[in-house]
């Protein structure tokens, strides 16, 4: 999980956007610290965390930031978007509403990002399979057809939130060398 002494040769700015109570602050918890908060509110106002890589022999700086509770349509501010090379579209597999409104954060995306953000969808809570409200197949034509990568997820369990971040990391650095 990083050794502070060591050369940083990119630091790699990403958001977490979606729905309140995907997930999103878990899934960073689980990245940053091998987490996952069983009083997530107590995470509310930290920023950012980072967690520093290795990717193809060079350092990467992962600066992962997390919306603290702004997830109101439009209240996340531009300023949450500025230099962001990455972004990470979450949803809950259970709550249907959480990828109805996935076209709105997108579209948010394209307004206040980068236009050549990495993009990646996410469906969180695969532990809660028999709770499932969106099938798989819907999420994966949908990122298709907007060019975006897709994985499901479960925090709880740590079930590709690694593959999830190096995902779109390797993306990021592939576009910058
Ligand atoms: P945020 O509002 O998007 O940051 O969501 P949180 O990370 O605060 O999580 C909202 C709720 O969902 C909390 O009760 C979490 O413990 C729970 N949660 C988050 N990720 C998972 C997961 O992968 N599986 C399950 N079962 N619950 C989760
Ligand atoms: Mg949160």
């Amino acid at each position: 999980y990083g050794d502070a002494s060591q050369k940083i040769d990119y630091v790699f700015k990403v958001v977490l956007i979606g729905d309140s109570a995907v997930g999103k602050s878990q899934i960073l918890a689980r990245f940053a610290r091998n987490e996952f908060i069983l009083d997530s509110k107590a995470t509310i106002g930290v920023e950012f965390q980072t967690r520093t890589l290795v990717i193809q022999h060079k350092s990467v700086k992962a600066q992962i930031w997390d919306t603290a509770g702004q997830e109101r349509y439009r209240a996340v501010t531009s300023a949450y978007y500025r230099g962001a090379v990455g972004a990470m579209l979450v949803y809950d597999i259970t709550k249907r509403q959480s990828f109805d409104h996935i076209p709105r954060w997108l579209e948010e995306l394209r307004n206040h990002a980068d236009k050549n953000i990495v993009i990646i969808l996410i469906g969180n809570k695969t532990d809660l399979e028999d709770q499932r409200a969106v099938p798989t197949e819907d999420a994966n034509e949908f990122a298709q057809k907007e060019g975006l990568f897709f994985l499901e997820t479960s925090a709880l369990e740590a079930t590709n939130v690694e593959t999830a971040f190096s995902t779109v990391l390797t993306e990021i650095f592939n576009i910058v060398n």
